[in-house]
């Protein structure tokens, strides 16, 4: 279009000067950004953030999270949201790739092996970036770093705060420590990026504020603020004092979508990585499979969605990808194939459920250099599905420990293990897990199994001279 008149007006210096004030105008006011074929996609995960822990998903204590709950509000929101791992790389590469850790490959975060996403997987800002997205990811913590391979797809991937406090060891081992940045200093970078956008982009925000308590919200915010004094209540006030702090700061990430005109002319996905521990089921933090820890939040805003709509389907983090892509017109040849499937029958209100299985894993073990201390954690090799919309299992590889199966819809806060009474549903159970083909051998190979898992796996069909189990078509 600007080359036109210069050409047919050769000569004429005030119509090339015309043009070029006219893009120059058009870059400045945003326009470029704002276009109707093309929604902006602005991808938030709150690590660590329970569901159950926000108002709009029922949580007693009042004015937690009003700026989500608003999001709600004017979305479509899932109660029944799994994550696929409750450990941060793992399940933010289900996220990204759209498939599940034995496929994406990215299964454990401490490790000498299997902790970063081949640059053969392709994720979503490298869909979104190859349809014509301007990528820019802003993430306020090490275990979402280029370390782990996050950067993939982003032309502006922004983990600019102190690593120095982060550690890996010898063995693998992470230590995040202060290797993060509170939710205002992701913020502000965020929303400068955003104001010099010239056409659609895609945002990755990552807030890490409930995580932990090494690094707070700022002095100012504290004032007044008082936490109980036992050291778990302060621990679970200052969780939730993070949670809205972070949810304020989310809040100016949607003024500035709504200064720019782009509010109604967005998607946005509101999730968590996992949820948190507390100490229900006697665990403070995450690691492993119970509903505290793998049911995330999961919100939905987008163009022509009917508002403030509630799904309590089974859905998954995997589910996200190819939702987002069908949301902005993507076609299957724009996307890699994936375990997860588009939500928009559930968004639309053209379904109730898809009746989907989730599947999530925690294998620690299986890739870690074995250490003594770590051989009876409880975080090890545990293989969770939800099937039916109620039933969740957990299994557990290692024969020493019990494998778990309960009834979500009476007992969703997994008191009960009803493993002996239903051993049908336990066998549909293991069916189901086995033909997942969850654990490739390859891995088997590199790791120092102990004889009771590799009877263990011979029980479910794996067995030594097996081939590796292949990943669904990625190359
Ligand atoms: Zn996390």
């Amino acid at each position: 279009m600007a080359e036109q008149p210069t050409m047919s007006f050769a000569g004429d210096g005030r119509l090339v000067l015309w043009g070029l004030c006219s893009l120059l105008l058009a870059a400045c006011s945003g326009e470029g950004v704002n276009d109707p074929t093309r929604p902006v996609v602005v991808l938030v995960t709150l690590d660590t953030t329970r569901a159950d822990h926000l108002g709009c998903y029922g949580y007693e204590k009042p004015g937690i999270s009003p700026r989500i709950d608003a999001l709600a509000g004017e979305g479509v929101l899932f109660t029944g949201s799994i994550s696929q791992a409750a450990v941060t790389p793992v399940s933010h590469a289900s996220i990204f790739t759209g498939l599940n850790p034995y496929n994406h490959g990215l299964r454990v975060m401490h490790s000498v092996s299997q902790n970063t996403l081949n640059e053969e997987r392709v994720t979503i800002a490298e869909v979104l970036r190859d349809v014509g997205y301007d990528t820019g990811a802003f993430v306020s913590a090490f275990p979402v770093t280029r370390y782990f391979g996050f950067n993939q797809g982003f032309e502006t991937f922004n983990e600019d705060f102190d690593h120095s406090g982060g550690q890996v060891t010898a063995t693998g081992a992470v230590n995040t420590g202060a290797a993060q940045r509170n939710a205002g200093a992701t913020t502000d970078l965020a929303i400068e990026w955003m104001g010099s956008r010239e056409r659609p982009f895609f945002l990755w925000l990552h807030y890490f504020d409930p995580h932990d308590d090494k690094v707070m919200p700022p002095e100012e915010e504290l004032e007044g603020v008082t936490f109980r004094s036992g050291h778990r209540e302060r621990l679970k006030d200052i969780y939730d004092f993070e949670i809205t702090y972070m949810d304020r700061e989310l809040g100016r990430i949607f003024d500035k979508l709504e200064d720019m005109g782009l509010w109604d002319n967005c998607v946005i996905v509101v999730t968590s990585d996992h949820g948190e521990g507390l100490g229900d089921h006697d665990w403070w933090t995450h690691g492993v499979l119970y509903q505290e820890q793998v049911r995330v939040p999961l919100i939905v805003k987008a163009p022509e969605l009917p508002g403030g709509r509630r799904v309590n389907s089974i859905v998954r983090s995997i589910d996200i990808l190819p939702t987002v892509g069908e949301l902005v017109g993507l076609t299957d040849s724009d996307l890699p194939i994936m375990d997860g499937v588009s939500l928009t029958p559930l968004l639309r209100g053209e379904a109730d459920d898809l009746g989907l299985t989730a599947y999530s894993d925690s294998v620690n073990q299986m890739v870690y250099n074995f250490s003594p201390q770590l051989v009876d954690n409880k975080d090890d090799m545990l293989f969770a599905l939800v099937i039916d919309g109620r039933w969740k299992y957990i299994h557990h590889l290692r024969e020493r420990q019990n494998s778990e199966l309960y009834d979500l819809v009476s007992d969703p806060a997994e008191l009960v293990n009803l493993a002996a009474e239903e051993p049908e549903v336990m066998a549909r159970a293991n069916e189901a897990l086995r033909k997942l083909r969850f654990m490739p051998v390859k891995q088997l190979e590199q790791a120092n199994v102990p004889p009771d898992v590799l009877r263990a796996l011979e029980s479910l069909g794996y067995t030594g001279n097996e081939s590796e189990v292949e990943s669904p078509g990625q190359e």
